[in-house]
């Protein structure tokens, strides 16, 4: 039976309405995952949060968070961005043998309003699987408003990198991979680069929160706003902050 939505501030408009459940990661990912389709339960591991340990779930996370209309506003994004990463044809689900690929054309603003929403959400989530994406107050309010006036921002700022997850033997996507923000840090020739890295239904995300990231390394792999996407193609094992998850589940403890 469905609950009743209760009624609260939306944390987007901050307008006292009727909250609706708002899915952290957009529904469509989880969709797209084939998680659901197989009508399965699955399990949620989170090394770093022993206690988040959720088996056997059917859904993903999810909060009342925003009010009917800021839902909505939200869905128009999704709409454009689901078959951008999930439609049969999209080299997501193909990917080339080739360390990336490259899309034309796309809808920056839609899609860059569609990754600040999720990190921005990630932020104000009380779950705790969401615990260690903390951005201070100036940066949460600034997204916020980005967000109610649907304005994207530059490229630069919060860019984010696309990697397609393989594996590595036959370039085989893993769309029924997720895994638990973390924060990554980074130092290199003095300058540190703070940015949050996940995992969403195979492929991984890297969304920098500092003011700067002169890394053309990175930059290069931000969706731009001339409607370029770059992403990326590797084996999770390219990322050495998730080599103890890798290891676990390797091990075959669940
Ligand atoms: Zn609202």
């Amino acid at each position: 039976m469905a609950k009743k939505a209760p009624i609260g501030i939306c944390k987007l408009c901050l307008k006292t309405a009727q909250l609706q459940e708002s899915h952290i990661v957009s529904k469509f990912f989880w969709r797209g995952s084939g998680l659901f389709k197989t009508q399965r339960a699955f399990n949620t591991v989170a090394i770093n949060n022993p206690e988040v340990r959720i088996p056997a779930r059917q859904d993903g996370f999810k909060e009342y968070l925003l009010c009917r209309r800021c839902e909505q506003r939200r869905s128009e994004w999704e709409s454009y961005c689901a078959p951008l990463f999930f439609h049969a044809t999209s080299p997501t689900r193909q990917p080339p043998r080739h360390p990336y690929f490259e899309f034309g054309n796309i809808e920056y603003p839609k899609l860059k309003l569609l990754i600040l929403s999720t990190l921005w959400l990630m932020a104000v989530s009380k779950d705790l699987y969401y615990c260690h994406v903390k951005l201070n107050a100036r940066k949460l309010e600034q997204l916020r408003k980005m967000l109610l006036t649907s304005n994207p921002g530059r490229d630069s700022r919060y860019g984010c990198v696309f990697t397609v997850l393989v594996t590595s033997d036959d370039f085989k996507p893993l769309p029924a991979f997720f895994s638990q923000p973390l924060r990554l840090r980074r130092t290199r020739n003095g300058v540190t680069t703070k940015a949050y890295g996940f995992i969403i239904a195979g492929i991984h995300w890297q969304i920098f929160v500092s003011n700067l990231v002169k890394d053309a390394s990175f930059e290069r792999f931000f969706p731009k706003e001339t409607g370029i996407l770059r992403v990326k193609v590797a084996s999770p094992y390219s990322f050495g902050y998730l080599k103890p998850l890798l290891d676990e589940l390797k091990s075959g403890t669940r």
